[in-house]
């Protein structure tokens, strides 16, 4: 049982049973999630949506919603509530930046109910750093990719995370100087494992190291399995992160010689 995995990375209403073991000195003690989470104190470090940087959070005293409840239907006795917690985390720099986490005990089970902001929002932002080397859409997709894959849509993830490889391959294709380069039409008519052959030396070696996804990834959606996708989400993740942290490297290093370049045109007209 990882604690942070659940409180953080769970997806929304996915349900966990509430009564887990903890080993303490040899020893298994029963302990509940509800719990757990209300105790939660540890200090962690989140991106602030707010801050629009990452930032360390510290976790407020749980708050419930009320146990008793009076409902016109059941008049005269109040209605028992079961438990719902909130778990917000609050911005070091500022203390109205929180963080919101809802779960709802449901029997035997607690569920994550809410999340706020939304992890959509939270990966969101952190791909501006990409906008120089990508798209929009395509930043925008990548998030729409993390979304779905916390929500647990691993094919839905996966289609959108192949659609920004994909791009990322025909774009290399457009800058590489292969001798009689096929027509842009041509290449993206080939499969995937083929459009990669093709431009493989202009590949870093992660992409042919990973081989082994390609055919999955040319393979059309009524064909692609929920455990399969999940398998590799993480791979194709990694290659897309990769190549854009490459690209935004490169940029970077290119816009320094420029300006290294124009300081010293500078510094020679002056010298004249
Ligand atoms: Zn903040």
């Amino acid at each position: 049982m990882n604690l942070h995995k659940i409180i953080f990375d769970s997806t929304l209403y996915q349900k966990l049973k509430n009564t887990v073991l903890i080993d303490e000195d040899g020893e298994k003690m029963e302990y509940t999630l509800e719990y757990l989470i209300t105790h939660f104190s540890e200090r962690v470090e989140l991106y602030c949506t707010k801050c629009k940087d990452k930032r360390v959070f510290t976790p407020d005293k749980v708050y419930r919603d009320a146990p008793r409840v009076p409902n016109v239907q059941f008049l005269p006795q109040l209605v028992r509530n079961e438990p719902t917690l909130y778990k917000t985390f609050r911005c070091s720099l500022n203390s109205q930046h929180k963080i919101l986490y809802g779960f709802l005990v449901d029997g035997e089970q607690i569920i994550k109910i809410a999340e706020y902001p939304s992890k959509y929002d939270s990966v969101k932002d952190g791909f501006n750093k990409y906008e120089n080397v990508l798209s929009k859409q395509n930043i925008s997709e990548l998030a729409k990719a993390s979304q779905l894959e916390s929500y647990g849509y691993a094919i839905g993830a996966f289609l959108y995370y192949r659609r920004i490889f994909e791009n990322l391959i025909i774009k290399t294709f457009i800058n590489t100087d292969i001798k009689e380069k096929i027509s842009e039409d041509d290449f993206r008519k080939k499969r995937m494992e083929d459009k990669i052959e093709y431009i493989q030396e202009y590949l870093p070696d992660y992409f042919n190291e990973n081989s082994h996804i390609y055919s999955t990834l040319s393979k059309g959606i009524h064909e692609l399995q929920e455990a399969e996708c999940r398998e590799y989400l993480p791979i194709v993740q990694t290659i897309i992160y990769f190549s854009l942290d490459e690209a935004v490297d490169k940029r970077n290093k290119e816009l320094r010689k420029k300006e290294f370049a124009n300081k010293l045109k500078n510094i020679n007209t002056k010298l004249k």
